[in-house]
């Protein structure tokens, strides 16, 4: 789950990280408001949970409150990269000398966080990474330590960060770090921290990324979820404890078990199809729950064929079979479904959705390619 800019920092300020003083707004009355209450030029910021609002216009300068609630007004009336923007940060203008990268990501493949910074700051990282990649210092960080003083203030000789400023740039290092661990974050990221005018620090973009896995330790910031974010359909499918994230081709795809899930994506992309859909539908599939994927899966007018792959383990074939039939009740739809099935009674699994006038296959190889021609027929 993405946390919006204003969220972010208001966090981060939580750990001793500077930020502009600063709110949110709904509407340019409010954000006039809030400029008058500054009293200062002021950047009327979109609040959208994308990347590279700068470069699409939303964010803008106001000289004065007239100002901030017309470009209130206009940057409210946009859509960023298909997002409409319901929110605008009206934060005190600062005087940008300099653009610092600083990040904390979840490391995969070192098993450890590690801090990301780079002297190359406000364009995105993957950017940098990709055209520069020198320009990125990477810190691993032991959890059993945090983010030792050494690493912070090498990091900061490593970004040119001056030395006046060496003593702030540790302190908003470790604050950082601190947050990320203290949210169960995978990601969380200051682009830019800016070197000001002044020669101050302070966050001027703020951006965390929960880990969904952790949010049930962290009621408050579950909270913070914005469902304008998230499609009805895959808001549908969390409230029914199922795995959904919609993809752009056209066979729908009902399978019990993630790994599984993947493994049909891959197979249908192998036999020259695309999946419409991740969704794992969870052991036990049972009759509602099936019925309620089926349901999330036809509402997308792409999908042209569906394919249930279904392992019979603890939960038997027969069983599932019985819930997929039940789903299907009450279900008017013209798009033809294969399924496979196998495992514990996968016989007479199979012989139940034939029945139920469902093709059937033994493989996985047999019910993808079944399903890509079918989509194709639809065509
Ligand atoms: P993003 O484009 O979505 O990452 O949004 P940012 O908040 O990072 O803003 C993009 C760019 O706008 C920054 O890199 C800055 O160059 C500029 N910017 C943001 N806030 C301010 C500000 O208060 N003053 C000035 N002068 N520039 C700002
Ligand atoms: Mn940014």
């Amino acid at each position: 789950m993405k946390l919006h800019e204003y969220q972010s920092k208001a966090i981060f300020a939580q750990y001793g990280v500077p930020i502009p003083n600063g709110k949110v707004a709904s509407n340019a009355d409010e954000a006039r408001q809030i400029a008058a209450q500054l009293n200062k030029r002021v950047v009327i910021k979109s609040q959208v949970l994308v990347g590279g609002r700068g470069k699409a216009g939303g964010i803008k300068v106001a000289n004065d409150p007239d100002e901030a609630e017309q470009l209130a007004d206009q940057i409210l009336a946009m859509k960023i990269k298909g997002l409409p923007v319901r929110k605008v940060l009206v934060d005190e203008a600062i005087h940008i000398a300099k653009e610092i990268y600083l990040g904390v990501v979840v490391d995969r493949a070192a098993k450890c966080a590690t801090m990301i910074g780079s002297a190359a700051g406000g364009m995105e990282i993957e950017e940098v990474a990709r055209t520069t990649p020198e320009k990125i210092v990477r810190i691993k960080i032991d959890s059993a330590y945090g983010l030792l003083e050494y690493q912070a203030r090498a990091l900061a000789f490593a970004l040119g960060i001056d030395k006046t400023l060496v003593r702030d740039f540790t302190a908003i290092a470790t604050g950082l770090y601190r947050a990320f661990v203290a949210t169960d974050a995978t990601l969380a990221e200051i682009n830019p921290l800016a070197v000001t005018a002044e020669n101050k620090l302070i966050a001027a973009d703020g951006k965390i990324v929960l880990d969904d896995n952790a949010l049930y330790r962290h009621p408050d910031l579950e909270q913070l979820r914005d469902i304008d974010e998230e499609s009805s359909e895959e808001q549908r499918a969390r409230n029914a404890g199922l795995s959904y994230v919609k993809l752009d081709g056209d066979i729908g795809c009902m399978v019990n078990g993630a790994g599984l899930a993947m493994a049909t994506m891959d197979v249908i992309k192998f036999y020259g199809g695309a999946p419409a859909n991740f969704l794992d539908i969870g052991g036990g599939a049972k009759a509602d729950k099936v019925k309620t994927a089926l349901e999330i899966i036809l509402s997308d007018p792409n999908v042209k064929c569906v394919l249930f792959n279904i392992f019979g383990g603890i939960t038997r074939g027969d069983e599932v079979a019985r819930g997929v039939v039940e789903g299907l009740k009450g279900i008017k739809t013209r798009v033809p479904m294969v399924a496979r099935i196998v495992g514990t009674n996968a016989e007479e699994g199979r012989r139940i959705l034939a029945d139920a006038n469902m093709m059937t296959a033994e493989t996985l190889e047999e019910g993808a390619q079944k399903a890509v021609a079918a989509a194709k027929r639809m065509q």
